[in-house]
This record gives C-alpha cells, sequence and structure tokens, in this order.
C-alpha cells in the first residue's frame, strides 16, 4: 500500500464522490487561500490551495463533517441537483410504478382486502391470508421463469387496460414498458409480483380497480425478491452519503432486491405501521 493509497478514503471518492461536498469544499478552499492571499499570505495562500486541492481529490473533502450538511446547502441552493448527481439510468427510480392504474390511497386499499378477506390481523401485524398465499407466489414462480419479453406479453393479454407493452434492459436490469410510447418501466420483480397477485386475486376481488390496487398493495408484504429469491432489505432513499435529501422532505423508506438492484416497494414516508 502505497503512502497515497492510506490517504484515500475511498467511501467518499470515485464512484462514492459527493459532488455537494466536493464543489462546496473546493469553494471553501479557494475562498480560504483568497483571504491568506489579501492578508498578504500568499505563499501559505497557495500551500492551503494546493493541499485543499490534493486532500479534496483523495478523502473527498477537507471540511470536518461536510458530508453532514453539503447535500443539504446543495438541496436548499437554487442550483439544479442534477448538477451534482449523475444521470439515474432509464429507472423510474421511485419504485412507485406500477400495472395498476388506479390511484385508490393506502388505507382503502387494506381496508377493502381485509374485507375481502386477502389479508388477515395477526396480533398486531398484517399477513396475507394462507389461501391466497400459496396461489400468489405460485404464480410469481411460473412467471420469474418467464424471459422479460414473454412476461411483456403477459401482462398485455392478462390486464384489460394495458393494450400496449414493450421490454427495455439496460445495465443488467429489466423492465416491462407498459402503455404507448415511452410508457411507465415496471420493474421486472414488480411486474412479476403484481401480474401474479392480479391472478390470484379473482375469486376475491370482482371490481377491477380494486384488484388491481390490491395486486400493488400487496407487494409490500414480500419477503424474497420473486424472480431471484433473494432476501429484500428494508432501505432508505438516501443515495448520497449526507443523504439527497430534497428540501422538506424525509426520504422514503423503500423495499429493495439487492440483486436485482431494483426496488420492490416505497413506503410512504411516515407509514410504515402496516408493515
Ligand atoms: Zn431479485
Amino acid at each position: 500500500m502505497s503512502a497515497l493509497d492510506a490517504l484515500r478514503s475511498p467511501e467518499h471518492t470515485g464512484s462514492n464522490r459527493c459532488w455537494p461536498c466536493t464543489v462546496l469544499n473546493l469553494l471553501l478552499a479557494g475562498a480560504f487561500a483568497l483571504w491568506l492571499r489579501f492578508r498578504d499570505r500568499r505563499v501559505l495562500g497557495t500551500l492551503i490551495a494546493a493541499s485543499g486541492v490534493a486532500i479534496i481529490y483523495l478523502r473527498g473533502y477537507v471540511v470536518p463533517y461536510t458530508p453532514a450538511f453539503a447535500p443539504k446547502v446543495v438541496a436548499a441552493s437554487p442550483l439544479p441537483n442534477e448538477w451534482f448527481h449523475d444521470e439515474q439510468p432509464p429507472e423510474p427510480a421511485d419504485g412507485k410504478a406500477s400495472l395498476a392504474t388506479t390511484d385508490l390511497d393506502g388505507e382503502t386499499v387494506l381496508q377493502e382486502l381485509v374485507t375481502a378477506g386477502v389479508v388477515e390481523a395477526a396480533g398486531d401485524r398484517l399477513l396475507v391470508a394462507e389461501d391466497l398465499d400459496g396461489p400468489w407466489h405460485e404464480e410469481m414462480r411460473s412467471l420469474a421463469g418467464r424471459s422479460i419479453d414473454e412476461l411483456a406479453r403477459e401482462v398485455t393479454r392478462s390486464l384489460p387496460h394495458v393494450d400496449e407493452t414493450d421490454s427495455l434492459v439496460a445495465e443488467g436490469r429489466s423492465w416491462v414498458v407498459v402503455g404507448p410510447g415511452e410508457g411507465e418501466l415496471v420493474a421486472r420483480p414488480v411486474a412479476v409480483a403484481e401480474l401474479a397477485a392480479y391472478r390470484a386475486l379473482a375469486d376475491y376481488l370482482d371490481d377491477e380497480s380494486t384488484r388491481l390496487a390490491a395486486a400493488r398493495a400487496l407487494r409490500m408484504f414480500l419477503e424474497e425478491c420473486p424472480v431471484c429469491g433473494t432476501g429484500l432489505v428494508e432501505t432508505s432513499e438516501v443515495s448520497c452519503c449526507g443523504g439527497y435529501t430534497k428540501p422538506r422532505q424525509t426520504p422514503d423508506e423503500v423495499l429493495a432486491c439487492p440483486s436485482c438492484d431494483q426496488r420492490l416497494y416505497t413506503f410512504p414516508s411516515g407509514d410504515y405501521s402496516s408493515h
């Protein structure tokens, strides 16, 4: 290990580099160097500027605790956020994309599910009723075996409100594109889970929009990825060291498959009680 490697802080550099931290630190180091220059401390100023840049390059930041405040400063600034965050791959990254178009609120849907006997209360938790859980998981296993193109065709065939689907594969992830034109990108595990639930719910719910909303809501009960079987992890939306915060908004909690690198469910902020 070279002396430089010992100084290097990989968690804040390379692909993990936080651009708000870097930019803010360069500005601060520059301002400090300039201040010294005006105080006739030219050599010291140059030295500070040079070592500041070197440290920011190697360690991501020089001002202590930068990751705790820089993203907030940037988020509050009028500068567009995209300047500091890489263009995301073609993911509707919020995990809210769904095969369902209905806009029933979560509470109404859960109430309907309980009434229909699809979801049962067990102590202080809600569980998917056993009679539904079996068929749902069987459908998911069968759909997981299909290619993404076949899955897209199944979606068109099964859902009356969907006339057109396509598929998209990028960076090892795949989506069913629902609807004409650019459509809505529904992550493959989401499409598998929802289509399977929609089919399994046929005996329980007559109303089409309730059935679709229910298929969507059932995703929150998943414990394993329906495509690869990996255990899902609950994580927060924060993608940057200090938190990629939108002003005045707490990050959502999401249920994600670390292997497929896709989100299965996004819990609305402050509403984890149903899980
Ligand atoms: Zn997976």
